[in-house]
């Protein structure tokens, strides 16, 4: 199967697989587990900060950034299109009681400083506190560009406030600009990484920022049901993930760039490529027909509304992408 659906799919290579069989293990929750410790130190020095804390999945480590950021009764600025806000059940007010402010995102994905400014509350009685602006690169493959975060962060200095990056798949972001990751983190306190995404570890994120506050976020972790054992085994493969796929992320955006001309030539709309991500926008005939059509063809795709999302990513090789394009070549003469 070629799978288009995500660049979560990614299997566990076999250097990864042996890495987690052979992983030194202790009991996390205790402190001990040397692999986790060992992930973390990594990771904490990949993007510049003072700790770091392992999370099964990037919709806990963003929970346990903004419940460490704000309180109950405190407000987050957040984009529209933002994945805390959009895709992660409405965590920080289910379960952290902290109200989101959410502000449309431009169509570069970027959040408008002056509408970040305007929606700082002031302090009064009748307003939750506005304690924290989360920004997210890549957004929806976009990169955000590191003067847009300047000014962003500029506005937060002078607020008072927090600053989080969802940075899910800041690496793509990073060999885009090619610059380094630790870069692209520094204006940002906290800053989330997914381990599970484009560099292809089974399970797994890491939040990195100031050790008082990792310390604080463990806490939360462990309230959310997130305190685990021998996680070393994970932490293993998210080490190989961190170390060594970071580069062929490039692979992934020429695929992506492949695909994109590909599905045009093919007489297709086609948005992008954004990183790894492009957007096809399909009729109401494809909607119903073309998840079967692709699979039929061994290509696998999700379909939801008239936009399809199709991301790249290390399973895939150039020839997988030319049998894609020619299976939409099929499809669009149907
Ligand atoms: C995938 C993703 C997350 C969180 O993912 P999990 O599926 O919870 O691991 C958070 N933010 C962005 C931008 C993502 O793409």
């Amino acid at each position: 199967m070629i799978d288009l659906r995500s660049d979560t799919v990614t299997r566990p290579t076999p250097e990864m697989r042996r890495a987690m069989a052979e992983a030194p293990v202790g009991d996390d929750v205790f402190g001990d587990d040397p692999t986790v410790h060992e992930l973390e130190a990594l990771a904490a020095d990949t993007l510049g900060k003072e700790a770091a804390l392992f999370v099964a999945s990037g919709t806990m480590s963003n929970l346990c950034a903004i419940m460490t950021h704000c309180g109950r009764g405190d407000e987050y600025i957040v984009g529209q299109n933002a994945h805390t806000y959009r895709y992660e059940g409405g965590g920080a007010a289910v379960l952290g009681s902290v109200q989101p402010q959410p502000i449309e995102n431009a169509p570069d994905g970027s959040i408008p400083v002056d509408k970040i400014e305007a929606a700082i509350k002031p302090d009064a009685l009748v307003f939750a506190k506005t304690r924290l602006v989360c920004l997210e690169n890549t957004i929806g493959g976009k990169v955000i560009g590191p003067e847009y975060v300047d000014e962003v962060a500029d506005v937060v200095a002078r607020h008072g406030l927090a600053f989080h990056l969802d940075g899910a798949r800041l690496f793509n972001a990073a060999v885009a600009l090619g610059v380094g990751a630790g870069e692209l983190a520094r204006p940002f306190d906290t800053v989330s990484i997914c381990l599970s995404k484009g560099l292809g570890a089974p399970v797994g994120s890491v939040l990195c920022g100031p050790a008082d506050f990792i310390e604080r976020a463990r806490r939360w972790r462990k309230v959310l049901g997130g305190g685990w054992r021998q996680a070393g085994v994970l932490a293993a493969a998210g080490i190989i993930a961190l170390r060594d796929h970071v580069d062929s992320l490039a692979d992934d955006h020429e695929h992506a760039r492949l695909l994109a001309d590909g599905l045009t030539r093919a007489g297709f709309e086609v948005d992008g490529p954004h990183t790894n991500t492009l957007f096809v926008t399909i009729d109401a005939r494809a909607q119903d027909e073309i998840a079967d059509f692709m699979l039929e063809r061994g290509v696998q795709i999700y379909v939801r509304g008239p936009v399809l999302r199709l991301v790249t990513h290390r399973d895939l090789a150039r020839s997988d992408i030319e049998k894609v394009v020619e299976s939409f070549e099929a499809f669009a003469g149907s």
